[in-house]
This record gives structure tokens, sequence and C-alpha cells, in this order.
């Protein structure tokens, strides 16, 4: 079973290409230094893929928020068009490209996800909107994690959008290697742990559905499937939620401990529990355990390793 490359969409001046309105660019050091070593990234510039040229008049959303036109601040151009064209045609070639994740610039009338400022016809800021092809291309893949780059400044926002990217191409690649209802029960199994670190009561409705397959045509069990796992996984993963994670890990191997050492390990728990040491510390010790023991089916959980540990992303939460 191979795994293609984890491939990731990102607009392109986070790259530090110079492709901005003034001839500028957004480079993120942490993009292109740190998550590039694991990635191969396909830069898409919306603005110039559209023709617009560099440098070009900056533009801005403007009139209904939820289908706002992109309009140049000066003349007064409107851009609407040849945007959605773009869009049409470049989210076509994409979609051969099996991306796992895109990063999209914070703000920008083309490209930001979220809280984007839209104008009325007057010029006054209103409510917030979408830029059009970020709002295009989560229409077309909804299942592909999508995050901002401002946002993954926030550790347990970065840590949450690394883990869905290799989830995410777990996924496409259980899907690509032809998946049957033993290979999908198999990767729910060593999911179940990630699972609940988001959410009990998604994890136990994925339980049911699995434990359901039967009923199911497999191309719609995939789907239904696919759907519930990566909407589980933008669930928040509190520290709540890890400690009851951790104590079900610890349940497999506690008979086995000397008491000391289950003292120990209840504190180390208990001092994460209470803000005095980030996740990958309780963490640590678990997998320890769970190496000496052995624990077969403790030892295949996602959970457990969820991306490469020199991101260290578990360092922070
Ligand atoms: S924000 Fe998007 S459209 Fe603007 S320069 Fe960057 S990639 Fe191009």
């Amino acid at each position: 079973m191979t795994s293609a490359p984890l491939r990731l969409g990102i607009s392109r001046c986070l790259l530090g290409d110079e492709v901005r309105f003034d001839r500028g660019h957004k480079r993120d050091q942490f993009l292109t230094d740190v998550l590039g070593r694991y990635v191969e990234w396909v830069p898409v510039c919306p603005e110039v893929e559209a023709g617009l040229g560099i440098p070009r008049e900056a533009m801005r959303l403007v009139g209904n928020p939820q289908h706002p036109r992109l309009v140049t601040i000066t003349s007064k151009h409107d851009h609407t068009e040849a945007m959605e064209t773009m869009a049409e045609g470049r989210l076509d070639s994409l979609n051969s490209l099996d991306l796992s994740g895109f990063v999209f610039k914070r703000g920008s009338p083309s490209c930001g996800l979220e809280r984007v400022r839209v104008y009325t016809v007057q010029g006054m800021p209103s409510q917030s909107g979408v830029g059009i092809f970020a709002k295009a291309f989560t229409e077309q893949f909804p299942l592909i994690p999508v995050e901002e780059e401002g946002r993954l400044c926030d550790p347990a926002l970065r840590e949450n959008f690394i883990e869905r990217v290799f989830c995410y191409r777990r996924f496409q690649d259980l899907v690509q290697n032809g998946v049957t209802k033993q290979t999908l029960i198999r990767f729910h199994t060593i999911h179940k742990y990630l699972l609940l670190a988001h959410s009990q009561q998604h994890y136990e409705a994925m339980g049911r559905l699995v434990g359901q397959a039967e009923r199911y045509r497999l191309k719609e069990l995939t789907l239904k499937y696919g759907e519930q796992f990566m909407t589980t996984l933008t669930m928040k993963a509190t520290v709540r939620k890890h400690v009851n994670v951790l104590q079900h890990i610890v349940g497999y191997f506690k008979s086995r401990l000397t008491t000391q050492e289950k003292a120990e390990l209840l504190d180390v728990i208990a001092d994460y529990h209470r803000g005095l040491t980030p996740l990958i510390v309780p963490l640590t010790l678990v997998k320890h355990y769970v190496q000496i023991f052995d624990v077969g089916y403790m030892r295949d959980q996602v959970y457990l390793n969820p991306h490469p540990k020199e991101l260290m992303l578990r360092n922070h939460v």
C-alpha cells in the first residue's frame, strides 16, 4: 500500500512569491520552512490566474455579503466574473491533484476563509464575508481541511489542522487502495481514540455507523463515514477530552503497573489536567507503557502518533 505525496494547496503569496497587488508577498516562515518539509505545495494565486496582473489595483468585496462582487477600490472595476471563471477551471485541475488540505491567506477578498470585510456600495464596511475563490473551493471540496495562515499561529488550531491533513490523507489512501468494509472497519478501529479526543457523541455515532456496515452499500457507507470522520475531527479537542482518552488507554495496562508507577502516571496526567504541562508529557509516558506491555490494540492507535513528532505540535497544547 503506497501513499501519495502529502499535497496541499496554498495562497501563493504565503510562499514568498511577489504576486500581491503591490508586488509584495506574505511569506509565512512556519509554512515554508517547517511544514514545507512534509508537504508538496500547490501554489495558487487566484487574482493573477484570473489575468489581473502584477501590480494591480487593490480590490474588495462589495454588496450582498452572501454573494458579494469583487470590485477595484478606486476605478470600481468589477472582476467577479473573471474570478468565477478562473475558479471553475482551476478547481477542475486541483481535483486531479488529490489535495489533502489548503492554506488560505487571511482577509483577502479572493482567498480569505472568514471575516473578510464586505463593503456597501457607499463604501461602508459591513458584515463579514468569504473570499470568492475560497468560497468556491470549500463548496467544491467540503471534506478537504482548510485553514488560514493567521489562525495557524494558535498552537491548538495548528495542531488540529495538521492532524486533519494527515487523517484526510490516510482516508484518501483508504479509498484509493480499494476500500472494502473490512478495511474501513480497520481504519475506524485505529482512529477510535483520536475521534474520542474530539467528541464522545460523534465517536459513538461513528461506532454505530460502522457497527451497521452490513446495512449499507459500500459506496454509501464510505461517503457517510468520510463525512462523519472529517466533521468529528473539526470538533475542538480540549484538555478534559484528552484526559478522558489518556485514562481510557491507561485502563488497558493499569493492572500491570506497580502501585508507585500507577501513582506517578496518574500524577503526570493530573499535572496536564491542571495546565502545568503540555499534552506531550503524559502522552510520552503512556506511549512508553504501551510499548513495554506490548498492548497491540493500543500500539496501532493513531492518537499516539497522529503527525510527525518533529513538528512538535503536542509540545504546545
Ligand atoms: S491573497 Fe490570494 S489573490 Fe491575493 S496575492 Fe495572495 S494568493 Fe494572490
